[in-house]
Formats: C-alpha cells, structure tokens, sequence
C-alpha cells in the first residue's frame, strides 16, 4: 500500500514536557502533521485548541481516529490504556514512555502483533550512537574494568533509575554476553565484601530541570574510560520520535528496535 504524502499523527500526553517538543518536532517535519491530542482525563486544558481542527481531547479512540500513527510521552498505565486503542484501530505506535514494568514491557509485545511499535528509553541519535559506543567498549575491555553507569535528572522525573540508564546497562551487558538482570547493582550503603565480581552499577541523582545526563565509566587499574552524553534541551529526543514515526509508516506490525530506525544494528 503506498503512502499518503501527509499523514497525520496523535500526540499523547500532548500538553506534557516532551508532548509540546513533539508537537514543535511534528510542524518541520513535511511528511506529517499534527492529527489528534490526547490528554489525561480532568486536564483543565482539554478542549484547546492547538492547531487547525485539533482539539486537545480525553477519549483516545476519537482523537486515533484518523491518525496512521501515534507519539506517546505520558507514564505506563496511560501509555497502555491509549496503546490498546491504538492496537484495535490499527494506527502505529512510538512509544518513549519510560518506567515500564517486565509485565507492561509483555503487554506491548502483545500489541506489537497487530501494530508496528517503537518502543525506547531515549528517542535521542547521539544517545543510541552511545549505547552502542558502549556495547562495543564492554566487548573490548572485558573483565580487568568495571562498568560504573552515573546518571542525573530533574527533580519530576517518577522512575529511577532512567530508562536510559538500564538501557545502556543492557548494552554494558550485551557486549559481555551477559544479562543485565543477573547482574545490575542499583543501591550501595552500609557495610559490604566490596564490589561483586561482574556487576554493572548504576547510580541516579535527581535535581533542578535537567532533561538528562548519562556517563558509562569503565574503571580499570589506574586508568579510566568515560563515556558521556548530556542533554540541554529536549527537543532532540523529540526529532527522534518524529523520525520513528516517519519510518514506522507502512511497515507490517512488529516491536522494532530504535537501532534499527538508527540503523545502528
Ligand atoms: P510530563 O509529566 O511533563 O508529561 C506527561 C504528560 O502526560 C502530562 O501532560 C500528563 O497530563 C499526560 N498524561 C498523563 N496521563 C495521561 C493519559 N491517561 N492520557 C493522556 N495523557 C496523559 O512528563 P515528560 O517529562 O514529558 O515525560 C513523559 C515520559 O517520557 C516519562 O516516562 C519520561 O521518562 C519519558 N521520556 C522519554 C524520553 C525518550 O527519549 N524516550 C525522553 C524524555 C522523557
């Protein structure tokens, strides 16, 4: 089937931080145009307009209605709720939600069956570039240095630590071959035998307005290897979830891997 040269997009949780950076994001991308916009339910704002013939709305089945495909930045159950519509309409999903439970992420998988999903911690090029930076330095390096993950954010933000930080734990744990699970070290006080052999620590601060800071330390014998991406602004990890959407168009349904909208694979 080929597509439309326009095609229009939901935005969830579209009043949110990232909603307003992905409704900027939306306008300098040609190949779509703002279609719907979804909000929480008892949002003082519902009933705006933000655009031509755009509302922002509460009933996700009205404002998926004619969209191809939808870009959600909201929290897990909203995410669900709003995904399970999308799944019986048939409009795609790129999903930058973080927080999901094992049993959310299933949940997804479910849907991903009847529609193309993206679904990823960070929508960010350069921060998917440092995944797989790292992925790579874990394989090198090896055993002789231990893998240290640091990461800051505002002082909103619910879950930690970030997505992003398990997600470059999982790419610490791939280039080694082993699971993140098995491994992840998230919380240090008291009295111990010192550092488990293997383990992947990660260590969350929060605070102020920062949209996002990740390092990768590789700690060696008098030596050390850091990796770091810093975020100003977020509007990068908005052009990202555009890009997502733009690619997800037409593609049979399927949970695809952001490196491969990256092509990073
Ligand atoms: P935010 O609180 O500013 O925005 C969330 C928005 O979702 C709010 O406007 C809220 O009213 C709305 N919402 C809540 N329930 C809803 C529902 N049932 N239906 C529709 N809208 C609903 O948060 P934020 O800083 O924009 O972050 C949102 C999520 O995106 C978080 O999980 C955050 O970690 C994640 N995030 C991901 C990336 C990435 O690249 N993947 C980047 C930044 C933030």
């Amino acid at each position: 089937m080929t597509e439309p040269d326009v095609s229009s997009v939901a935005v969830v949780g579209a009043l949110g931080r990232m909603g307003q950076q992905v409704r900027a994001a939306i306008e300098l991308e040609p190949k779509l145009r703002l279609g719907g916009a979804i909000e929480a339910v008892g949002n003082p704002r519902i009933g705006e307009t933000l655009a031509d013939g755009v509302v922002v709305g509460d009933d996700p089945r009205a404002a998926l209605a004619d969209c191809a495909v939808a870009i959600d930045f909201t929290t897990p159950t909203a995410t669900l709720g709003v995904m399970r519509e999308a799944a019986e309409l048939g409009v795609a999903y790129v999903c930058g939600t973080t927080g999901l439970s094992d049993e959310q992420r299933a949940q997804v998988s479910k849907f991903a069956e009847r529609i193309p999903i993206v679904h990823a911690a960070n929508f960010s090029v350069s921060v998917n570039v440092l995944a797989w930076l790292t992925r790579e330095a874990a394989r090198r390096l090896g055993s002789g240095f231990d893998a240290e993950i640091f990461e800051m954010h505002h002082s909103a933000k619910r879950d930690a630590p970030s997505g992003t930080a398990l997600f470059l734990g999982e790419a610490v744990a791939a280039g080694r071959q082993m699971r993140l699970a098995d491994h992840v070290l998230l919380d240090r006080h008291g009295d111990s035998d010192g550092r488990p052999e293997g383990a992947i620590g990660i260590q969350a601060l929060r605070g102020g307005d920062n949209p996002g800071e990740h390092t990768v330390m590789f700690i060696g014998q008098g030596e050390r290897l850091e990796l770091t991406h810093r975020s100003s602004t977020r509007d990068h990890f908005a052009r990202g979830a555009v890009r997502a959407a733009t690619w997800l168009l037409g593609r049979p349904a399927g949970l695809y891997p952001i490196a491969q909208v990256f092509d990073l694979e």
